[in-house]
């Protein structure tokens, strides 16, 4: 079985979220199940810094629009995984961010870079490649790949499956009529069953409409967007797909993420010797400016700042919050009038609450490592990777009922299995009671190792992903 596994990040080297760390670790888990993965991403300058030695192999030609002739080039990630670079420094030889400018905006021809991609990714499923490696299945991520499929509708001859991930909903790739000519797709695929969307040329509608096979990931999430509440305008159209819709929850990197090992860490714990991570909470509240006690606990955020993570409710609630009482650090970036609310609060609440802006990986370490509870009352979660985190460091998270939140968070009112807290309706309220349930468990020891243990315990290895996946490649 051959996949070209397309994306639009690639952990640890391009990175804006999950979709990122998605595309890092599970390929190598697909390869430890026998399947022929290749990796697309385009050429960024921290990957072509990171792959000085990476060779051309093909330069893809008559692709259609106003689409230009890119190169492509092969390299080896260091876990022997092959990366295909496509390369078009006109594209994507541009600093920070992939898909912002300076000025935090979109970059205006998004849907010609992200088009490259898509139209790359289907030449090397047909039979106009000239690489001597045909894949089988293109496992397409999200919409930045999602015209893939489309493209592949109007391609001859023998053709690759496509499989579409949704790794967010939110994000559909929304551009004007005009871009269908730039892109070279024919006017037969401007219609309601090809790449239309009210009017627009949507490339994630476009994915879900024409790929062979639907995954999401996790399968709370696959059941929520089938709902008009919280199908982002897709609903119909994935209720009418759904004998094709999956969730598949992702795993994470537990070789990253392992506090045995973790080197961002000031001190090693692990299951058992768990009264260790003690020293990270000291030196965490130290690092960050905090009291340093071990009487109150410590709760925690590492977020995208915005509203989908439900942070507004965390605003409203953290002078309650702090009286429970409890101390607060939060790192985080995004909306900037969040930023700027944080940061205030963080001003006004000197030695008890302490506010990070800005994107920071060690540091994303040091708290789950160091706080006593994680927060994450999001308001959608197609999978979290953070509450796995959390879980795996011994930090129990408080979570909203949702996506992949509710697929992995036991409430500790389940004796048996509890690895944390869960609340329902997405209000200030809700998330006030839970996290004054966690700090009262957080006073009981025996409670607490117990959650702890629970949480450390469960198996969130990319394996049973890869098994999950290469069972629908199959299907296919
Ligand atoms: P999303 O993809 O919606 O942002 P996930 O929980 O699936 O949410 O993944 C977020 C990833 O980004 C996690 O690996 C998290 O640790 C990381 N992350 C988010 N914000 C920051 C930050 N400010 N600094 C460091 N890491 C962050």
């Amino acid at each position: 079985m051959k996949v070209l596994f397309a994306t639009s990040e690639l952990a640890p080297w391009v990175k804006t979220g999950g979709l990122g760390d998605v595309a890092g670790s599970l390929p190598a888990a697909l390869r430890a199940q026998g399947i022929d993965v290749r990796v697309l991403v385009p050429a960024y300058p921290a990957l072509v810094q990171a792959f000085p030695d990476a060779v051309e192999i093909a330069r893809p030609h008559w692709l259609g629009g106003l689409l230009p002739t890119p190169g492509l080039k092969q390299a080896a990630m260091p876990d022997g995984t092959p990366l295909l670079l496509l390369d078009y420094p006109h594209y994507f030889d541009r600093p920070g961010n992939p898909y912002l400018g300076p000025e935090g905006r979109d970059w205006l021809d998004n849907h010609l870079r992200f088009g490259l991609l898509s139209r790359v990714a289907a030449w090397i499923g047909s039979e106009a490649s000239t690489l001597d490696w045909q894949p089988d299945v293109i496992h397409c991520n999200d919409w930045q790949t999602g015209l893939a499929p489309a493209y592949l509708q109007f391609l001859p001859g023998r053709l690759a499956k496509s499989l579409l991930t949704v790794h967010n909903l939110a994000f559909q790739g929304l551009f004007d009529h005009a871009s269908l000519f730039e892109l070279g797709l024919p006017d037969a695929s401007w219609n309601l069953n090809g790449v239309e969307y009210y009017g627009y040329l949507s490339f994630l509608k476009a994915g879900l409409q024409l790929a062979d096979a639907i995954s999401t990931v996790s399968p709370s999430y696959a059941r929520e967007i089938q709902t008009d509440a919280e199908g982002m305008g897709m609903a119909g159209l994935l209720r009418h797909r759904a004998a094709r819709l999956s969730g598949i929850l992702n795993g994470i990197d537990t070789e990253a993420w392992n506090p045995a090992t973790d080197h961002h860490l000031p001190h090693h714990y692990g299951p058992r010797r768990l009264e260790e991570k003690a020293v990270n909470k000291a030196r965490l509240q130290e690092e960050v400016g905090l009291e340093v006690r071990d009487d109150l606990p410590l709760l925690a955020v590492v977020s995208r700042l915005t509203e989908q993570k439900g942070l507004d409710l965390l605003l409203q609630i953290t002078p309650q919050a702090l009286e429970l009482p409890a101390q607060l650090v939060i790192l985080g970036s995004g909306d900037r009038a969040m930023e700027h609310a944080f940061a205030s609060l963080a001003h006004r609440h000197p030695g008890q609450c302490a506010v990070r802006i800005g994107f920071d990986e060690g540091f994303a370490h040091r708290i789950e490592a160091g706080a006593d509870i994680f927060l994450m009352p999001s308001r959608f979660e197609p999978c979290g990777l953070n509450q796995m985190y959390s879980l795996r460091y011994g930090t129990p998270p408080v979570v909203r009922a949702t996506g992949g939140l509710a697929d992995t968070v036991v409430d500790a009112a389940d004796q048996k299995h509890g690895n944390g807290f869960v609340f329902g309706p997405p209000t200030a309220a809700a998330l006030l009671d839970a996290a004054q349930r966690a700090t009262t468990a957080w006073r009981d020891p025996a409670l607490w190792r117990r959650l702890q243990k629970h949480g450390m315990a469960r198996d969130s290895s990319w394996a049973t992903a890869a098994r999950h996946y290469a069972d629908l490649y199959r299907s296919l």
